[in-house]
């Protein structure tokens, strides 16, 4: 395994925004701290997702007095994934950390990482032990999709592992190659490879202010996780095609035989309604299936951008900085 060295290294934070005013000097106390004895440089690449609160005002304070700090300003809200991308793509440093600003991530955790970075890991995450601090439901459901996700996708995500990781550069530049828009990043980083390791921990509760998650959102974003990795949803169509006729072509003999044993038998409506309602319904489920994917494959092709960037602050290429 190839040994590295931290000295002279430059470690990025990336760290997506969405109304996170509240726990701003928190975040930036504990950070502080707790990377005051790792002997690398840093940088702090805030991405501002469209906050309506004062985030950006007080990012922007930070930045112009702390030379660390960089700042995206999103256009609007474009979503966690959106963000992080935007922050990834920003981030300049050797390896790349991806943090939420409530400190759900504890940034503690980082001197493990970069401790197995030097012993040759690309990538380092982080295995969330204890979730108690999610809600009964949050975890059930969450556990539902893993298991889900895991069983149809190629490329299964660890038990419990978030976006807080430690990246090579390696690493983030072939992230920075996937051109998809859809930007399921949990599974981008199991799909890139490299060789990886887990380091477990509890995730405490947000620090501060209130998650932006929804279930509606959360269930949208399962959907999208689902659909970028695996096409079975779709394949499982001919399947059920084949044992549906199987069943017809049974039903027929099993008819066919009676009305030549047992005479003409008229009344039927009840069970033709069924099969009738049954076969609609199927083919309904498998409309709304391919419409998901006709619907992202239709957002690939239009080769939007993922995020829009209104401003950027503390960048070597950002007009009037101190580079
Ligand atoms: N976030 C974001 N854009 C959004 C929603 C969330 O950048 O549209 C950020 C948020 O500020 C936080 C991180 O993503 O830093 C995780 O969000 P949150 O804590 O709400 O999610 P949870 O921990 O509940 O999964
Ligand atoms: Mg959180």
């Amino acid at each position: 395994m190839t040994a590295r060295t931290r000295r002279g290294r430059t470690l990025s934070f990336v760290v997506p925004m969405h109304n996170e005013a509240e726990g701003l000097s928190l975040l930036f106390d504990r950070l502080d701290a707790a990377t005051a004895a790792l002997e690398v440089d840093l940088e702090i690449v805030c991405v501002d997702d469209g906050s309506r609160d004062s985030t950006l005002a007080d990012l922007r304070a930070r930045a112009a007095a702390d030379r660390r700090v960089r700042v995206v300003a999103l256009s609007r809200n474009f979503g966690k994934e959106a963000a992080l991308t935007a922050g990834l793509e920003a981030a300049t440093g050797d390896m790349v950390v991806p943090l939420d600003a409530d400190l759900q991530d504890p940034p503690e955790l980082v001197t493990e990482f970069l401790t197995l970075w030097e012993q040759g890991y690309d990538v380092v995450y982080g295995v969330r032990t204890d979730r108690s601090s999610d809600t009964f439901a949050k975890r059930q459901t969450a556990s539902l999709f893993y298991r889900l996700f895991n069983g149809l996708s190629d490329y299964p995500i660890p038990d419990s592992a978030g976006d807080f990781r430690l990246m090579d550069r390696a690493v983030v530049d072939a992230l920075r190659q996937l051109p998809e828009r859809n930007r399921f990043m949990k599974g981008l980083f199991s799909w890139v490879g490299f060789k990886q390791a887990g380091v477990p921990y509890a995730r405490p509760a947000r620090a501060a202010g209130t998650s932006a998650w929804s279930y509606r959102k959360l269930f949208r974003f399962a959907i999208d996780g689902l659909t970028a990795f695996t096409t079975a949803p779709l394949r499982v169509w001919t399947g059920v095609g084949v044992v549906a006729a199987l069943v017809a072509a049974a039903a027929a003999v099993v008819l066919i035989v009676r009305v030549l044993v047992v005479g003409r038998d008229v009344p039927g409506y009840a069970s033709l309604m069924v099969v009738i309602l049954f076969a609609f319904a199927l083919q309904m489920i498998a409309l709304g299936i391919l419409g998901e994917y006709v619907g992202r494959m239709y957002q690939e092709v239009k080769q939007r951008p993922t995020y829009l960037v209104r401003e950027r602050i503390g960048f070597a290429d950002a007009p009037g900085d101190r580079a």
